[in-house]
């Protein structure tokens, strides 16, 4: 087998994934797409939990702007997580692939509550988790939700899939050519330098409680199984 190097993964996907070429909404192609990739990984024997983000469909933030209370946006982007979740799950039993999707707020006819020790179980019995709804509270990110659920099932990493950008830059590598990639950072120079990876509430999450985090780009078919296998080729925070 195969030398891997994270045995239990957290792969953050952000909402922008799902969308495919028109960039908003869920594009079941794509969709089908990322199953595909995640299947190879799961065919490794790698324990992977999922957490969606939900930019794809509404943010809080966007909604807050236009007039809305800012708490009942935050509902609204956690419940188009839960649409996306469930998405990616039914293209990865289409595949064959056992998933179960735990949500922070319950709904019970379409998936389990979040239940920290039923999620473990999952994972140790080669089911993949998908977790929904975010951490369940408003003001929070599915940033801050991986970070935070990474701690909780224990695992060994965050692999965090950026659609089209291949790591961290000291600056912005879309609009200045000279930027250069860092291939290694502490939490510390997340924080201290304002790299804009994860939001502060996660990043200081992910510190606290040593939670390596790896970002690498998503849109190149094959990166999450090179990352698991301990491929350089993107960068990693922490350990
Ligand atoms: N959200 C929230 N609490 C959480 C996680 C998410 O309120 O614990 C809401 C928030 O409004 C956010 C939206 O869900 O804008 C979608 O999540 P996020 O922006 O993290 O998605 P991504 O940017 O990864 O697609």
């Amino acid at each position: 087998m195969a030398d891997i190097k994270y045995k239990r993964v957290l792969l953050k996907l952000s909402g922008e994934a799902m969308a495919g070429e028109k960039g908003y909404g869920i594009d079941p192609q794509t969709v089908n797409a990322i199953a595909a990739e995640i299947k190879e990984v799961y065919e490794l024997g790698v324990e992977i939990a999922i957490v969606i983000g939900g930019g794809n469909l509404w943010r809080g933030e966007a909604g807050a702007e236009l007039g809305m209370e800012r708490a009942q946006a935050d509902y609204v982007g956690m419940l188009g997580t839960v649409m996306n979740s469930l998405s990616l799950q039914d293209a990865l039993e289409t595949l064959d692939v056992p998933t179960r999707v735990q949500t922070a707020i319950e709904m019970r006819q379409v998936a389990e509550p979040y239940v920290r020790r039923k999620a473990v179980r999952h994972l140790e019995k080669g089911r993949i988790v998908i977790f929904g709804a975010g951490t369940g509270s408003p003001y929070f990110s599915t940033d801050t939700t991986s970070a935070l659920r990474a701690a909780e099932v224990n695992a060994d990493a965050i692999l965090m899939g950026k659609n089209g950008v291949d790591g961290v830059y000291n600056d912005d590598p879309r609009k200045n050519p000279a930027a250069v990639k860092y291939e290694h950072l502490t939490h510390m120079d997340v924080l201290s330098q304002g790299l804009n990876i994860m939001d502060s509430t996660a990043s200081t999450l992910s510190m606290d409680n040593d939670i390596d985090l790896v970002v690498f780009n998503l849109n190149t078919s094959g990166n999450i199984k090179r990352v698991v296998l301990g491929e350089n080729i993107g960068t990693t925070v922490g350990g």
